[in-house]
């Protein structure tokens, strides 16, 4: 199960979705390497964690009713100074009382700014009938407009794993393409085998979503991340979360 306090909140808040501060502290222990986030609640609060964890950072809006960030403004890159910090808490603060008024805000997560990789999808969701599932597709278009995902029933064997990454179409991109050295292959089929035991462990979560995570030529980094656990598993009101 989710650690308790977690699952109190949730109870007491009548809500099903993770913030990503939530979900990257729940997934933490599973293995899958997540960059480094802290929720902040003022903006002097943001700067020192910057400080603390070292430019440039990454701010986001944190609120459980806001579910897509960048379509409210609600991601600010590359930030390298106090100054630049606390411009962007005071402009996610606006952009969220103008485009999302009605958002519950916890306040700003403050991570590292990762160095860009190719970006790839690794999710989860839970069939009636099945159980847990796991996906691995690209980001971007190839999941979107291509449909272009690889899944599979957990629990996933090594075999599964080695598999799901080579058998989407787009993976010539992650071999290596104009040039562009491969992507560490073996470090996204752990990330996948370690999603799948976080699913065989906690039958209460209903969704995962960790979109994007960067593949490198060595290691992986998910920077964002989603999770939505399961209203009758919690016993939490259906219409709760969402
Ligand atoms: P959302 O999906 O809710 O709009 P994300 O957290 O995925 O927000 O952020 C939007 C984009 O910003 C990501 O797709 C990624 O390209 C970039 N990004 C987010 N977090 C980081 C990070 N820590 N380091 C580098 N880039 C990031
Ligand atoms: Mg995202």
């Amino acid at each position: 199960m989710a650690s308790l306090p977690l699952l109190d909140t949730l109870r007491r808040e009548g809500r099903t979705v993770l913030t990503e501060v939530e979900a990257k502290a729940f997934l933490a222990p599973s293995g899958i390497p997540i960059v480094p986030t802290r929720l902040a609640r003022t903006q002097r609060e943001a700067v020192r964690q910057a400080k603390d964890l070292g430019w440039p950072v990454v701010l986001k809006i944190v609120s459980p009713d806001i579910v897509h960030k960048s379509d409210i403004g609600g991601v600010k890159t590359g930030l390298a100074s106090a100054a630049a910090v606390a411009r962007a808490y005071r402009d996610l603060m606006e952009a969220a009382r103008t485009r999302a008024p009605h958002a519950r805000i916890h306040g700003v997560a403050v991570q590292p700014m990762a160095p860009q990789g190719r970006e790839v999808i690794l999710g989860a969701g839970k069939d009636p009938q099945f159980g847990h599932y796991v996906m691995f597709g690209l980001g971007g278009v190839w999941v979107e407009a291509l449909r272009d995902v690889a899944f599979r029933l957990v629990p996933l064997t090594p075999r599964d794993a080695h598999q799901m990454v080579r058998e989407i179409r787009g993976f010539p991109l992650l071999e290596g393409h104009r040039g562009q050295p491969p992507v560490d292959l073996a470090s996204l089929e752990r990330a996948l085998l370690a999603l799948s035991a976080f699913l065989e462990k906690h039958p209460e979560v209903r969704e995962v979503d960790l979109n994007p995570v960067f593949a490198y030529p060595q290691g992986c980094l998910a920077v964002d991340a989603r999770v939505v656990l399961d209203g009758e598993a919690l016993r939490i009101p259906p219409g709760g979360g969402a």
